[in-house]
């Protein structure tokens, strides 16, 4: 019963993060105005604006004008949704599970805002430092240390950064984004020191399989950019996911 209702709740906060995957890079407010088709802008009625529901009964497509709906929305509603389930059967209702779920949240509408546009705002990376340290207190992945918290975010983020700088003199051009680096000190707030490293050579690992993977079914050439980011975030993830089977877990008592 649990289950789905953190099922639910995990499609609402997915179409959520639908809204602000298309309008913070923007500038637009994420509550105003309501919902509307991009077409031909006409309000979309609560009933048709159901997370992946209304996307399946509408066949994908506008109820007035008939265009297409990107497969985009339902696919980050249910990823949400999974992503929510798999970290309740992890943490239980814990306060690990708060955190794993915001900072999913976070995750998820920084990655798509990074393959959308390859840009990571700095207002998501900041907000989610500044969470990643105010929950440090409470984070049994890196012994609730603060300083853990704060070296964490510090050493990922200078390492990247030089990793970065370095790039950028041998090739000549941009190899990673400044998005990249606070991306990464945004999640050493949650993983610590140690781990963020361990987030790192995953990143880079499944970063470097999905590039050769993309250029040998020839989808991309060698030479093109791969935004990095959805890498960071799937790596944090992960490894906040798999770390914190220890005897700190803090549970709700009902
Ligand atoms: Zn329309």
């Amino acid at each position: 019963m649990v289950e789905i209702f953190i099922f639910i709740f995990g499609l609402f906060f997915g179409s959520f993060a639908n809204v602000v995957i298309r309008r913070l890079p923007y500038g637009n407010s994420i509550v105003k105005p309501a919902s509307h088709c991009p077409k031909c802008l006409l309000p979309i009625k609560w009933k048709d604006n159901l997370p992946v529901v209304s996307f399946l009964i509408l066949g994908g497509r506008c109820r007035n004008c008939k265009t297409k709906i990107s497969i985009e929305y339902p696919t980050v509603e249910l990823l949400t949704a999974l992503i929510f389930l798999v970290g309740y059967f992890n943490f239980g209702i814990s306060v690990n599970l708060l955190i794993f779920l915001i900072l999913s949240i976070f995750l998820i509408i920084i990655s798509f805002i990074d393959l959308h546009l390859r840009i990571i705002p700095d207002m998501l990376a900041i907000s989610l430092l500044i969470f990643g340290l105010a929950s440090s207190f409470f984070n049994p992945l890196i012994s609730f240390s603060f300083l853990n918290s704060l070296k964490g975010s510090l050493f990922g983020g200078v390492f990247l950064y030089s990793v970065a700088f370095l790039g950028a003199k041998i090739y000549k051009k941009e190899v990673m984004g400044g998005g990249d680096v606070k991306l990464l000190a945004a999640g050493g707030t949650f993983l610590g020191l140690k781990n963020i490293f361990l987030a790192l050579l995953i990143a880079c690992f499944i970063g470097g399989i999905t590039g050769l993977f993309l250029i040998l079914i020839g989808n991309k050439k060698k030479s093109d950019f791969i935004p990095f980011g959805p890498f960071i975030a799937i790596s944090i993830l992960i490894v906040f996911f798999l770390r914190p089977q220890n005897p700190f877990l803090i549970t709700f008592q009902p």
